[in-house]
């Protein structure tokens, strides 16, 4: 299994059980104690688990670690928070799914990352997502985006609070497009092709 599928995995199985042995994980993703434990120490550095002994449980809201958006530089909000991975294996944050897919948009080999569920705080696999764009909830970014693990979750705050749902690549087509009509906040990209 590649790095990105089980640090995915790991993420799922933590929040599903709100916590899990070292052994367990061992055995479920069926790969060495060592490979475990180097999964494990890039997911805490990232601030998405929190080791403990002989284990992982999920990541406590702290306020000791305050991930700063890679894009517009704001601190990122626990709820609206974006954990992108690079295929070299960096780990960039973003603010919300706005500046998340802006990040995308800019940074090549931006493809895979983690997303919190708009209504039930649970990790999101941001391909699998469903979108609401430009609703009435305004926590982060404008244009306003929110992501769901579940498209009727989506659909049902659609009905309350507007705005417009897309899955994922329509959420990447359709920023792809917005970033082309108007440049970006920080300007001085070279534009010539
Ligand atoms: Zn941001
Ligand atoms: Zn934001």
């Amino acid at each position: 299994m590649i790095r990105d599928l089980r640090h995915q995995k790991i993420i799922e199985l933590v929040a599903q059980k709100q916590g899990i042995t070292v052994r367990e994980l061992t055995r479920l993703l069926n790969v060495s104690t060592m490979t475990v434990h180097r999964d494990l120490s890039a997911l805490e550095a990232s601030g998405l688990i929190q080791r403990v002994h002989g284990g992982v449980v999920t990541a406590r809201r702290s306020e000791s670690r305050k991930e700063i958006c890679g894009y517009c530089g704001k601190e990122c909000p626990s709820r609206t928070r974006l954990t992108l991975f690079s295929d070299s294996g960096e780990t960039v944050f973003a603010c919300c799914v706005h500046c998340g897919m802006g990040l995308m948009h800019r940074e090549r080999g931006l493809n895979a990352g983690l997303g919190v569920d708009f209504l039930y705080e649970t990790v999101v696999d941001l391909p699998r997502g469903y979108y609401l764009l430009e609703s009435q909830i305004r926590i982060c970014c404008t244009p306003s985006a929110l992501v769901f693990a579940d498209r009727r979750d989506a659909e049902r705050m659609q009905k309350g609070f507007g705005g417009k749902l897309l899955d994922f690549a329509e959420l990447r087509n359709g920023f792809a497009a917005m970033a082309a009509a108007h440049s970006a906040p920080s300007g001085g990209e070279e534009s010539t092709d």
